[in-house]
């Protein structure tokens, strides 16, 4: 083993906790630095009167092919938490939710969808590309050379431009509004290629599990100080960094900082130009939501996830003000949430967006009455209370050749390393890539 160091890790979301699990096994001293109450980032949850289990504060599920996260989990013993339901994805037509059985790839759904909407304009020409494409990009194994070209012209291309513009181009503008046209294609592979169709959860909630990790990382030795904001890391000259917190700073050997790129610029300004013109060039997708707990069912067909199609950048333009609307408790039951019926209304927007600016109850206002489209009968009385989250900082957008430009985790000062939502590629960004990239930053670290 290597000495023991000094590790601070700023932010106890699932990259810092899954590095801190390993350095603290290593027998690494690690002190991790959380400005919020609670460990998790953005995929914590929270518990509303009377429910057993925590929500996700944005709706979360694993793949079966999500390994690292479940080999971590299978790790700390708790793999008889991990549930893997098969829910219900749906697609909206103006005719009503059509059930895609269980949750099927997205490019199954989409062909299914094609078929069953009869889509007039459709010839059997677009239909045998669509499907043919669609096949092709889950077998292929060299996606990362698509991200020489956009989603939108590689598609346009391949599947001729009516099925584009019918069935790809929602999903792009849904996910990156009016920034559609400019992501790569590799990340649209990326997504077909990973997603499975059994969609996995944690008993107790996603919280349940992060807390479960929170304790397996103490256990091995290592202190977690919640409510302690970092202001500053700053190389010392006589080798290590100082973490600024309050009472609770220090100096380490290592740091990892698992924040975003504004976040992380504040927090190390020695950073040089060159590098910080990298991250300063990273863009990404900010996440609203509301979650509305009904007296009863909405979608009584079972639904957990319907798509909402996205016609044009302009949400004014849509049949619904937000991409998706999710019912958690068809996914996992009521039971568990005091009889609630949980609902996400979700959307992607940019962090300039109105949507950030709106107050709480003029958001919920905007999107609430929509559920009246999926369910004629619903009434605003069925609400029995509602929260609104939203996260500036929540979907990197990757750019053409984006992999020549992702800022290096090992930043140019020295011990230091930076691992966040933004490095993950092609992969789309989610935990159980964060568990993959916080073990490789633990070994950065302490590495030779
Ligand atoms: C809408 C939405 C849906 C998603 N759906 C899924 C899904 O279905 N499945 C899935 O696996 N993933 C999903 N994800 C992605 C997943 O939540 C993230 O990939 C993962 O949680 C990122 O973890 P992280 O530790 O890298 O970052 P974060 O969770 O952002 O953690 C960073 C931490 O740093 C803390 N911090 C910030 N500033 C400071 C500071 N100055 N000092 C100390 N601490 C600080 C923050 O409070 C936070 O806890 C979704 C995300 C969103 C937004």
């Amino acid at each position: 083993m290597t000495d023991s160091l000094t590790v601070a890790i700023i932010g106890a979301g699932v990259t810092g906790l899954a590095a801190a699990w390993d350095l603290a096994r290593a027998g690494h001293r690690v002190t991790v630095y959380e400005a919020e109450a609670e460990v998790g980032g953005l995929a914590a949850g929270f518990k509303g009167d009377g429910w057993d289990w925590s929500l996700e504060k944005f709706y979360h599920h694993w793949f079966a092919t999500d390994r690292d996260i479940l080999t971590l989990i299978d790790e700390i013993g708790q793999s008889d938490k991990v549930l893997f339901p098969s829910p219900i994805t749906s697609i909206w037509t103006p005719r009503g939710n059509f059930p895609l059985d269980k949750a099927v790839l997205p490019v199954e759904l989409l062909s299914r969808a094609a078929n069953v909407l009869r889509i007039p304009d459709l010839s059997l020409l677009d239909r045998l590309r669509f499907g043919a494409v669609g096949f092709l990009l889950t077998k292929y194994r060299g996606g990362l050379s698509l991200e020489r070209t956009t989603a939108d012209a590689w598609l346009r291309r391949w599947v001729g431009d009516r099925a584009y513009r019918m069935l790809w181009r929602p999903l792009l503008i849904g996910k990156f509004g009016d920034r559609y046209d400019q992501v790569n294609m590799a990340w649209m592979w990326a997504r077909l290629y990973k997603r499975t169709a059994r969609l996995g959860t944690y008993r107790g909630g996603f919280q349940a599990m992060l807390e479960d990790l929170a304790e397996a990382v103490r256990r091995a030795g290592g202190t977690i100080c919640l409510n302690t904001p970092v202001e500053r890391i700053t190389p010392l000259p006589e080798g290590g960094l100082e973490v600024s917190a309050g009472a609770a700073g220090g100096r380490f050997a290592r740091v990892l900082s698992t924040v975003g790129p504004g976040l992380m610029l504040r927090l190390a300004p020695d950073l040089p130009e060159a590098y910080a013109a990298r991250a300063r060039a990273l863009q990404s997708m900010g996440a609203v939501v509301v979650i509305a707990a009904l007296d009863r069912q909405l979608m009584a067909d079972g639904t957990y996830w319907l798509n909402l199609p996205a016609v044009s950048p302009h949400k004014e333009d849509n049949p619904f003000p937000f991409l998706a609307l999710v019912e958690h408790t068809n996914y996992v039951s009521p039971e568990y949430f005091g009889g609630d019926h949980i609902l996400y209304l979700g959307d992607y927007v940019p962090p300039d967006h109105e949507y950030f600016r709106l107050s709480d109850a003029d958001l919920a206002g905007r999107f609430l009455p929509s559920l009246a489209k999926v369910n004629p009968a619903f009434s605003r009385d069925w609400v029995r209370k509602w929260w609104v989250f939203r996260a500036p900082y929540a979907q990197p957008v990757p750019l053409v050749n984006h992999s020549a430009h992702i800022p290096a985790m090992q930043t140019p000062l020295p011990g230091l390393v930076w691992a966040s939502m933004s490095h993950i590629y092609p992969w789309d960004r989610g935990t159980n890539y964060a568990v993959e990239i916080g073990r490789r930053a633990a070994q950065m670290l302490v590495g030779p």
